[in-house]
């Protein structure tokens, strides 16, 4: 019998495509590198290997820009929740160490690539980070790029923004309203994944009851995207998040919940007649909070999720076909939900730095994981002053 020539699928080639390429642009910067002995080590945030731990600062080479590639000084970086699961580990997205770590950043432009021609060193910035997708799926050709299956981040799949350069493709590049500070800048990713859940997935009306799960990060900037939309705001946290519920409440939560403390099913049914929430955005990847997202919301009412519980667990899928519930799942963002939370960000309808409770250099970036994972404080920036 003869052996079956072995099919490469088309996926698996444009990957590989992808990797070719970006050979061939390591090489051309260690050539110009060689040529002008410009090769500088950089201090870098390195996932070095899969598992738990693994992550060190360490020396990397600096980066240059391929053609259609910008070269960005970070000015500040975020540690997102993420992060911390690619610390450990156990996230479900796909991971290529060794790889400078970090995606919520932003900075200027050191460089840009010979055929960039829309940008230009000195500009403010901040970058998506869908740095490879396939662009050939329904998804991406839809514009829904986020949800395309071969989808690889900045951070994760490619050198990230915990070093004081960062390259990323042109086409990933917003400029910063001028009035947003760097601090704020950095914000623009998560705010930018809540205007995908809850302006652009959810549909919210003035008027609308609307309860947020989970004062982190996620649900502060949700609850302001929900204001701003004229919604009327029931913010949920536990017993650990007094500090939390308390800047909910300064950033326009109508009322807030401590769910140690009292029922938010007794508070909802009083500010609703007993009819239950219009919508429940779940921000907080808690399975409890999703099954009280099931009961608090009315019937016909709308569920939207966007925090991720991690693992399988039970839910009383019924609840679904018995309220008539519209129910839809948000994953990152796209270039739409950039540009309206870039604008919003600049009209001061958001505010993203009260959210900011530490500023380290980016030398002290084990404390900053520390704090996050240990719910100190809320968003840890980091800045590469080295
Ligand atoms: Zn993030
Ligand atoms: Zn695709």
């Amino acid at each position: 019998m003869k052996d079956e020539p072995y099919e490469v699928p088309e996926d698996e080639k444009a990957l590989c495509w992808a990797s070719i390429v970006q050979a061939i642009s390591i090489l051309s910067r260690l050539q110009k590198g060689l040529w002008r002995g410009e090769i500088r080590d950089l201090k870098a945030v390195v996932k070095h290997a899969l598992g738990s731990g693994n992550v060190e600062l360490s020396d990397v080479p600096e980066p240059v820009p391929g053609p259609d590639e910008v070269k960005i000084e970070v000015k500040a970086v975020g540690i997102c929740g993420s992060d911390i699961h690619i610390y450990h580990g156990d996230i479900q997205l796909p991971i290529r160490p060794p790889v400078v770590m970090g995606h919520e950043f932003c900075g200027v432009i050191a460089e840009v690539g010979s055929s960039v021609s829309k940008f230009k060193p000195g500009e403010r910035v901040t970058s998506e980070t869908s740095a490879y997708v396939c662009g050939s799926c329904l998804s991406c050709r839809t514009g829904n790029y986020n949800v395309c299956a071969d989808k690889r981040l900045i951070g994760y799949w490619f050198n990230g923004a915990f070093a004081k350069y960062c390259v990323v493709p042109s086409r990933l590049v917003h400029r910063l309203p001028e009035n947003v500070s760097f601090l704020s800048g950095a914000l623009c990713e998560p705010l930018a994944c809540c205007v995908n859940g809850v302006i652009e997935k959810t549909a919210i009306s003035p008027g609308d009851v609307v309860v947020v799960a989970g004062p982190g990060t996620i649900g502060l900037l949700s609850l302001q995207l929900v204001k701003a939309k004229g919604g009327f705001v029931m913010l949920c946290g536990t017993g650990v998040d007094g500090n939390r519920l308390n800047l909910g409440r300064e950033l326009g939560a109508d009322v807030t919940v401590n769910i140690h403390e009292q029922d938010p099913v007794e508070v909802m049914s009083g500010l609703t007649d007993g009819a239950g929430a219009d919508v429940f955005i779940e921000c907080s990847g808690s399975p409890d909070a999703v099954r009280m997202g099931f009961q608090l919301v009315r019937r016909g009412g709308r569920y939207t999720q966007i925090g991720l519980t991690g693992s399988a667990f039970e839910l009383d899928f019924d609840t679904v076909a018995y309220k008539e519930l519209t129910v839809k799942g948000s994953l990152g963002q796209r270039w739409t939900s950039w540009r309206r939370g870039l604008k919003l960000l600049a009209e001061g309808v958001i505010r993203t730095e009260p959210l900011i409770s530490d500023v380290l250099p980016l030398t002290e970036w084990m404390t900053g994981f520390r704090k996050m994972e240990h719910r100190e404080g809320l968003k840890v920036i980091l800045e590469p002053v080295l």
